[in-house]
């Protein structure tokens, strides 16, 4: 495919090699001999385009754009609160959605499944070894709430419940934005721990029993 045609475009002109698609996408990104950053692969898994979106989210000069049509990715961005990186938006407008629960199996080999505490304990261990947070210890009786923070002495918390099935929980996020901060957290220890299948629900989807979505943005 063209360059000229691809459906996610970086702006050549623009680049200040700020590093953020390749430490997100390291597999969708790569570099031009000028030092400038490049997509060398097109997203085409769930996975691969929620990361493509964060990195349409965390890029520092809105270089990347997407000039497709496709309808279930421009739904998608407007649902993330990213249409404004599109440039065929259509109708559609930007409806950010707080996907602030997500329900996932998880089982570690062992003869016994995991309780929901064990689950936070093993959550907890995952901040500490990537650092730069703060971690509250599990404490008794809240040993299901890890309790983080990026920042000084704010704190989020985030509630692990055992799921309708033995092995499986459920993780509910904060509100509001820290929500998405620690939402990209579970998700990359989710990713990194290899839970069994992941879903992402917003709080009325999860009320209806809907079946949430396979990505988080
Ligand atoms: S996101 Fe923009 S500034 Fe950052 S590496 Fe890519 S083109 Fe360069």
């Amino acid at each position: 495919m063209a360059e000229a045609d691809e459906p996610f475009h970086v702006d050549p002109t623009c680049c200040t090699a700020c590093g953020v698609p390749e430490s997100i996408a390291p597999d969708l990104f790569g570099w031009t001999e000028q030092g400038g950053c490049r997509i060398v692969r097109q997203p085409v898994s769930d996975d691969e385009l929620g990361r493509m979106f964060e990195v349409l989210e965390c890029q520092e000069f809105d270089c990347i754009t997407y000039r497709g049509r496709d309808a279930a990715i421009l739904r998608r961005m407007a649902e993330a609160g990213l249409i404004y990186h599109a440039e065929h938006p259509g109708d559609f407008r930007s409806r950010r959605m707080m996907r602030d629960r997500v329900s996932f199996a998880w089982a570690p080999r062992r003869a016994r499944a995991p309780s929901a505490g064990e689950v936070a304990g093993a959550f907890r261990a995952y901040l500490r070894s990537e650092k730069g947070y703060l971690v509250w210890p599990g404490i008794p009786p809240l040993t299901r709430t890890v309790r983080l923070s990026w920042f000084g002495w704010r704190f989020h918390a985030v509630s692990f419940e055992a799921g309708s099935e033995a092995g499986t929980f459920v993780a509910i996020l904060p509100p509001g934005e820290p929500g998405h901060a620690v939402g990209r957290m579970v998700e990359a220890w989710l990713h990194k721990c290899d839970a069994g299948p992941v879903r992402w629900y917003t709080a009325s989807e999860w009320a209806e029993g809907g079946a949430g979505t396979a990505y988080r943005m």
